[in-house]
């Protein structure tokens, strides 16, 4: 059979596919091309929702389904007063940014779009085979299939991982492997019960297990909020603990006891200080949180895709030539990712008492800064000294041996 040909294939349509494809169905330079998008569905699910902080001038896509003006945070003991100004927090549904692309993109005639699954991608030809033929793009841009152990075999309870392991390489002992992990309930109560302005950013009055746990709350209006429970930690909890402790919180922390459950959710994040620098093989570049998109110690990805893809398609249009280089962070914020990853999975700090130090300490748009990897020189720093400093050298140190042999940043 014949290899059909194209300048790109892109090969996973979730939001980094997605977001690439509408940057460059939006720019005349792009029109010429032919370009194959490819994902084993057809997104016609909310799959997730995506929040993120933005200021009011930074570009959101205009699907936003709800925006927060306030946010609340809770240590382990105390309310943290948290202001956001000048950033305001938002929510996008999945379903609607799917269709919203899927539109975008449709007004691009040179922009062809395949339902199947991607089988196996030859790096050196470009030839991306799926179980309806194989295509070669000049470029191939690869966000479905991974060989690295980021996410969790499927088994019953996560029946559907996002992204394709091609291999069972083991994790490097190198690198920091920890997931975040979460479900979340949409409810509905009887009662006007939430403020609907204000969301619950982290609450860490649970019982933290030994690991980093927090609660979610994300009020739709006073009577229907997303509540979830987060883990970060090395491995998922048994099925049937994310339900109990929603049920706890809610009877507990937030007096709510009737209520109904309208939708689920459950995801599972990487957060990894895997050297994604290294993906760009042959004809394919990594994108998307196979190409390290999601910040390692957040788990955030949304804006960061928005920003990157950007960034990436201005300087392709400008240059003519596409330069995975810009995927990359800064070599300064890799390093402190791997530390704080470091933290965080030897227990040098609890997580609660980490996050809380940093919010007890720094206003929220510091940190938000921080993360966005926006902050200055003193910001880092300042940010840096927030936490107990004594275990931070210790992690670095652990870390050190590491980067002299040239792992891990
Ligand atoms: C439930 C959930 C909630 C999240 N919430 C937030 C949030 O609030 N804020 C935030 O910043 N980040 C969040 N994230 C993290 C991150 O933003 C998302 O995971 C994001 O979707 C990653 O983009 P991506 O393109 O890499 O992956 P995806 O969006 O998952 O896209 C990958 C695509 O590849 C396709 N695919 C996989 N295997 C194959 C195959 N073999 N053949 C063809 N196609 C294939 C999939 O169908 C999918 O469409 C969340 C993640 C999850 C899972």
């Amino acid at each position: 059979m014949q290899t059909e040909k194209f300048d790109v294939v892109i090969a996973g349509a979730g939001l980094a596919g997605l977001t690439l494809a509408m940057e460059m169905a939006a720019r005349p330079f792009f029109r010429q091309l032919k370009i194959l998008l490819i994902d084993r569905e057809e997104k016609i699910k909310n799959d997730r929702t995506w929040c993120f902080w933005a200021k009011d001038e930074e570009p959101i896509p205009p699907v936003t389904h709800k925006t927060w003006n306030n946010c609340r945070f809770f240590s382990h003991s105390a309310e943290i007063p948290m202001r956001i100004t000048p950033y305001r927090y938002h929510m996008v549904r999945g379903i609607d940014f799917y269709r919203y692309a899927h539109e975008r993109i449709s007004q691009h005639t040179g922009i062809q779009r395949l339902i199947a699954p991607v089988t196996s991608i030859e790096a050196h030809t470009g030839i991306v085979h799926t179980t309806r033929g194989s295509f070669q793009g000049n470029y191939v841009f690869n966000s479905a299939l991974t060989s690295l152990p980021l996410l969790p075999p499927a088994d019953t309870h996560f029946p559907e991982p996002p992204l394709s392991r091609i291999s069972d390489a083991p994790k490097d002992p190198h690198y920091t492997w920890m997931l975040q992990h979460f479900k979340g309930w949409v409810i509905e109560t009887p009662e006007p019960v939430f403020d609907a302005d204000t969301a619950t950013f982290m609450d860490y009055r649970i019982d933290q297990k030994g690991e980093t746990r927090f609660m979610y709350v994300l009020p739709l209006t006073t009577r229907r909020a997303l509540v979830e429970f987060t883990v970060f930690s090395s491995a998922l909890c048994p099925a049937e603990e994310y339900d109990e402790e929603i049920r706890n919180y809610l009877y507990k922390h937030l007096n709510i006891k009737h209520f109904s459950i309208e939708e689920t959710e459950f995801g599972v994040i990487p957060m990894s200080d895997f050297p994604a620098k290294s993906i760009a093989d042959g004809r394919v570049i990594s994108i998307g949180t196979v190409g390290g998109f999601v910040k390692p110690s957040s788990g955030y990805a949304f804006k960061r895709t928005q920003r990157k893809m950007k960034a990436f398609v201005d300087a392709w249009e400008k240059t003519g030539t596409p330069a995975s280089e810009i995927f990359s962070s800064q070599t300064g914020f890799r390093m402190l990712d791997s530390i704080m990853l470091r933290v965080l999975r030897d227990h040098l700090v609890p997580g609660d008492v980490l996050f809380s130090q940093l919010f007890r300490k720094l206003d929220a748009p510091h940190v938000f800064r921080f993360l966005d990897e926006d902050a200055t020189f003193a910001e880092v720093l300042r940010l840096v000294m927030a936490p107990p400093t004594l275990p931070f050298l210790k992690a670095a140190g652990r870390q050190a041996a590491n980067w002299v042999r040239g792992y891990g940043v």
